[in-house]
């Protein structure tokens, strides 16, 4: 079997295999084929790639050749894959009628962010290697547009109070954001509908809120569900008192296929101190915030808002790493003797992040937004 590693587009710094990731591949008698200047963003160049074994062709020739293409995105589309087999993030929730054209192509997708989050998927999940990094990298980005300090300093020039950091939603990227912002020195106060997170928030030395009667979210694989109107109100409510005192908000909540829910308006944005700093990392989904504008820092009156949906991108070395990490055991899971494919639809891992197969859309929940 052949493996392909496309080069992505212009917007994206990582790439699906760094060349220290191939060994177990070629290993298991699997060839690896790679796009020309693919890991050059990631600091991985033709050359690493050739050492550790991959060929480097052209596009074509890796399009052509691979039974198997390895593309972050979908920008593959229009670009003739039949019957070829894609790994990659496609978020087939928001995109399915990217997938919808696939299946029409004969294209055989797995979508590694639809993994199911067991333990046994744990080395495959790209959400998690990747939300790590975009929760650690928030903090950074927020510490250096924030006019002041994050720890609590007593000089002879006089003392300065710990900044106030507040985290909406403490998922993977949540609580990376809730450990960086502790380890600077800030106060940390955090917001989840799931309460079993609590025990975490107060381990890494956060403060979480309660805001009680949220909707139970257990058979929703642990991600959280859509709120009743009471609750929201009485969470509104609560997160407004916050934001007036919070200096930098890191916003993380999400509810998979479905928009990011709207929890600081515009109004409690002005209640916020000049100099204040808002990282948005629901962007790509709406946003957490009334004024987010995905991909954009803007500024309203006098508070920095940043629509960051890609921050994963921004540490391309480790991100790419961790990721490469990811694909290669979702390739030993289907893969058999010498490398050769092997796709066992009975497991529930492979069946799980399968979106596309045999001309059509397989995945329940793509199949259902189609309306099929
Ligand atoms: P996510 O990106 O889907 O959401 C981020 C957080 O926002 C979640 O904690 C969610 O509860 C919270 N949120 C949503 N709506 C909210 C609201 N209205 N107010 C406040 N908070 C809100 O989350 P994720 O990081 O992908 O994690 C999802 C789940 O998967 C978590 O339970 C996590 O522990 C679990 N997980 C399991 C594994 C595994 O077992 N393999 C690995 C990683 C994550």
């Amino acid at each position: 079997m052949t493996i392909g590693v496309l080069r992505e587009p212009a917007f994206e710094n990582r790439v699906s295999l760094l060349a220290e990731n191939l060994s177990p591949l070629l290993k298991s008698g699997i060839a690896v084929i790679v796009e020309t200047g693919a890991g050059l963003h990631a600091c991985c160049s033709d050359q690493d790639y050739e050492r550790e074994g991959a060929t480097i062709l052209s596009r074509e020739e890796v399009l052509n050749r691979s039974d198997v293409l390895l593309s972050l995105h979908d920008e593959l589309i229009g670009t003739s894959l039949q019957h070829k087999i894609l790994i990659g993030i496609y978020q087939p929730l928001y995109r399915y009628e990217v997938m919808e054209k696939w299946a029409g192509q004969g294209i055989i997708s797995f979508s590694l962010d639809m993994l199911p989050r067991t333990t046994r998927a744990q080395t495959m999940d790209v959400l998690s290697s990747q939300a790590n990094i975009a929760g650690y990298k928030a903090v950074l980005i927020a510490s250096t547009l924030f006019p002041r300090y994050l720890p609590m300093f007593m000089t002879a020039a006089g003392t300065i109070a710990p900044a106030r950091v507040m985290i909406l939603g403490a998922g993977v990227a949540g609580l990376q954001a809730v450990a960086t912002a502790r380890r600077l020195g800030a106060v940390v106060e955090v917001f989840d509908t799931r309460t079993a997170v609590k025990e975490e928030v107060l381990s890494l030395g956060g403060r979480f809120i309660e805001v009680p009667g949220a909707a139970d979210a257990s058979a929703a694989g642990g991600y959280a569900v859509e709120q009743s109107a009471d609750f929201q109100e009485r969470q509104r409510a609560k997160i407004a008192e916050t934001v007036a005192k919070s200096d930098i908000i890191i916003t993380t909540a999400q509810i998979p296929g479905k928009p990011a829910p709207i929890l600081i308006s515009a109004a409690m944005i002005e209640t916020m101190k000049k100099g204040s700093v808002i990282i948005d990392l629901a962007a790509a989904t709406g946003g957490n915030t009334e004024l987010t504008k995905n991909g954009e820092t803007i500024v309203h009156q006098g508070v920095t808002i940043s629509g960051s949906s890609s921050l994963a991108s921004t540490m391309p070395y480790d991100a790419s790493k961790l990721y490469g990490r990811n694909v290669v055991n979702f390739i030993k899971l289907i893969t058999g003797t010498g490398g050769a494919l092997h796709m066992n639809y009975e497991d529930d891992l492979v069946r799980g992040c399968c979106i596309t197969r045999d001309g059509q859309v397989v995945h329940e929940r793509v199949k259902s937004l189609l309306g099929n």
